[in-house]
């Protein structure tokens, strides 16, 4: 689905993969459950572009529901995979960079989202800083959005005013929420990374779950 010129978000996955078309090659944002690889290069393909035409997969942060094809898209396409140095931490040990909060009666749960949920340790190539300036849709900056997890980050296009929030925020029919509470490493980081990216000037929310949100100005969950 077209959200903006050269700039896509592939539809009928649970969590959010958004794909960006610039001249020198495409940029995925997040890579989706595990077993996504498929559906994700089929709607390259109907972009009319081959897999290898994908030249970055940048990660917002290292929960298994965005990061459960990376090794698989990153085989199919040779791109290079960044994220930031937290995130790529616990990406390489293969666990979660936060501990959970499921209670401890949950024990069952635990072991099954272990057992099925970890995705392989792998190691991305590419480490990310606040602040720092992609060359993809006219420049898209780094912002530290800490909060759902200790080293999220987001992705904002000033030319655009495209913001992939990733899960620092979700999105429903109603609006957009910050972080979901249980999912939530440290809820006051998380209200100031929604406040941080409601100072950005921001036009369309792109988040990990839920519908994009367009006209975004004084929607934000402060
Ligand atoms: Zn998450």
């Amino acid at each position: 689905m077209k959200i903006a010129d050269g700039v896509f978000v592939v539809p009928e996955v649970a969590a959010n993969t958004y794909v960006i078309v610039d001249p020198d090659g495409l940029t995925l944002i997040d890579a989706g459950l595990p077993r996504s690889r498929d559906r994700i290069l089929r709607f390259i393909s109907g972009l009319g572009r081959p897999p290898r035409d994908v030249k970055r997969i940048l990660l917002t942060h290292a929960d298994w529901d965005h990061i459960g094809s990376l090794a698989a898209l990153q085989k199919a396409t040779g791109a290079l995979t960044s994220a930031s140095r937290i995130e790529a931490e616990a990406i390489a040990a293969g666990r979660s960079s936060r501990p959970t909060k499921l209670p401890s009666s949950a024990s069952l749960i635990r072991r099954l989202m272990r057992r099925f949920m970890s995705p392989r340790p792998f190691q991305v190539d590419e480490i990310l800083a606040d602040g720092q300036v992609l060359p993809v849709l006219g420049g898209l900056q780094v912002v530290d959005t800490a909060g759902h997890c200790p080293g999220h980050i987001s992705f904002f296009s000033p030319s655009t005013g495209i913001l992939f929030c990733g899960d620092s925020m979700v999105t429903d029919e109603q609006g957009i929420h910050g972080s979901r509470p249980i999912f939530t490493w440290d809820p006051v980081m998380a209200q100031n990374a929604v406040k941080k990216q409601a100072s950005l000037g921001v036009r369309i929310v792109c988040s990990g779950h839920g519908p994009v949100v367009m006209d975004a100005a004084g929607k934000f969950p402060l």
